[in-house]
């Protein structure tokens, strides 16, 4: 049986087409398990099978090859008795199948997480693009191709998968999306949408951080030393939250000097010390401060850089800062370090643009009150029950915060529990994943047939 994971993902792509096939859906089910949408890929259902630390009974896998583009096409769908999957879609290079797969698992999973732990009415959602080798992704023609090949396929899936801004992606992409579906959030503010999320996310952040402050007896914001990597789209914003709420000092790094001298220029002030440092250069985590606010990269918190820290408290908003959500959560706990995880502070990006369909406005209540900390489910609320918790549990504030977020998935959309079955037990009866492809030439088949 071929395993495709192993192949790059265009090459997948072009060998889907070999066989005729546009498109295919990997579907678990609690009475049949995983189910393979097409005989040829039971292979690749088995490599999804064997990812045990990402795949987690995945309601589905939706993979369709760009009608335009040729590009490999993906949605990945989480637990979504709270509603339908809803997350970013990402456009990176990954060097296999396999790489690309694991990739939408794992932050298909996280959202449905986010979204449980913020009280939205969604499920965990991810959508994920294989960037195409070369720099064609530049190009903004080809680029409105893509979004557009994407728009497209996001409208086939009926609204079982709402798409939204991520890394490697703009607001313009999303205004391309958004010409071929109606499925997609964070559009621009010229058609309806909320536009860019940053704000709100950075001062979410902050609220983590008074909620962190508070639940350990450590006092307001004000007075306190705060180091930050990273003073981009968040990181800039951040400045300014905490400026406004009397923080002594923010110590600060950044790569791009063009970002640091705006930052400068924006909320120039003693209290803000911005340096800009090499990519490799990490000496900003080992500063002396009350909280250290990672908002530039994953994996931060390492066993090599954990070992370093001189923070009474990690909250950022970077997404998966933890290297090893397990191993790096204890080595944290063991220095004494209190972290918010990710997950729980940076919600307020995903809660913004959410709800887009419901109108938005101004100082809108059903946004504002996350802000508030006489609000059960704001994020100042929920980092204190989540350290809490964790505290009394005597486990890390990561496994407190998946507990809680599994608990509250659990939890049936009011209105239309399980929609998102019936939308794809639907799709598929209908032949979704039937589409014809065009039928490729030799060389793609070779590859179809893994003997590249
Ligand atoms: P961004 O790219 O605008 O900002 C990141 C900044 O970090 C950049 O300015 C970059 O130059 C800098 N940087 C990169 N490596 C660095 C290093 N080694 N040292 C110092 N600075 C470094 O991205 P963003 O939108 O501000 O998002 C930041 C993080 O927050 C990302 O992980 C993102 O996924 C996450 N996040 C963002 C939002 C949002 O609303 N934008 C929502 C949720 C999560």
């Amino acid at each position: 049986m071929v395993d495709h994971s192993q192949l790059e993902p265009h090459v997948f792509a072009e060998s889907l087409l070999a066989l005729g096939l546009r498109r295919a859906a990997f579907i678990h089910s609690p009475s049949t398990g995983l189910t393979s949408s097409h005989p040829e890929l039971e292979g690749l259902g088995r490599s999804l099978l064997a990812n045990t630390r990402d795949y987690d009974r995945h309601q589905a896998v939706l993979l369709e090859v760009g009608e335009q583009t040729g590009v490999l096409l993906g949605a990945f769908l989480h637990r979504t008795k709270r509603g339908q999957g809803i997350g970013g879609v990402r456009l990176w290079s990954y060097g296999s199948l396999g790489d690309f797969l694991s990739d939408g698992l794992r932050l298909s999973k996280g959202m449905g997480r986010k979204n449980a732990l913020a009280g939205l009415w969604w499920g965990g959602g991810k959508g994920v693009i294989a960037r195409a080798p070369g720099r064609r992704h530049e190009d903004p023609g080809y680029r409105a191709q893509l979004f557009q090949d994407y728009g497209r396929f996001i409208t086939s899936l009926c609204g079982a998968y709402v798409t939204a801004e991520d890394v490697g992606t703009t607001e313009p992409d999303m205004a391309e999306i958004h010409r071929a579906t109606r499925y997609v959030v964070c559009v621009p503010p010229s058609v309806g949408g909320s536009g860019n999320p940053s704000p709100a996310t950075a001062r979410g952040v902050v609220c983590a951080m008074e909620g962190a402050l508070d639940q350990l007896g450590l006092g307001p914001l004000a007075g306190k030393v705060i180091a930050m990597q990273g003073v981009g789209n968040v990181g800039g914003f951040m400045v300014e939250e905490l400026l406004g709420r009397g923080v002594a000092r923010i110590v600060a790094a950044e790569v791009s000097e063009t970002v640091a001298r705006a930052v400068r220029e924006r909320y120039g002030s003693e209290r803000l010390q911005l340096d800009v440092v090499a990519p490799g250069d990490h000496r900003i985590l080992a500063e002396p401060c009350d909280i250290l606010a990672p908002n530039a990269l994953g994996g931060i918190l390492n066993p090599e850089t954990i070992a370093r820290l001189h923070a009474k408290i990690v909250c950022g908003a970077a997404n998966n800062q933890l290297l090893d959500q397990q191993r790096d959560a204890l080595l944290l706990r063991e220095r004494g370090i209190a972290f918010v995880p990710d997950f729980v502070a940076n919600r307020m990006g995903i809660v913004n643009c959410a709800n887009e369909q419901y109108g938005s406005f101004a100082d809108d209540p059903a946004i504002v009150r996350h802000y508030d900390s006489n609000w059960d489910g704001s994020v100042y609320r929920v980092t204190r029950s989540v350290l809490g918790r964790a505290e009394q549990g005597g486990i890390t504030s990561t496994e407190a915060a998946n507990l809680l977020a599994d608990e509250l998935a659990e939890q049936p959309h009011p209105i239309f529990p399980d929609r998102t079955s019936a939308i794809l037990t639907r799709l598929l009866a209908d032949g979704w994943a039937k589409v014809p492809g065009p039928r490729l030439p030799a060389r793609a088949a070779a590859a179809g047939t893994g003997r590249r």
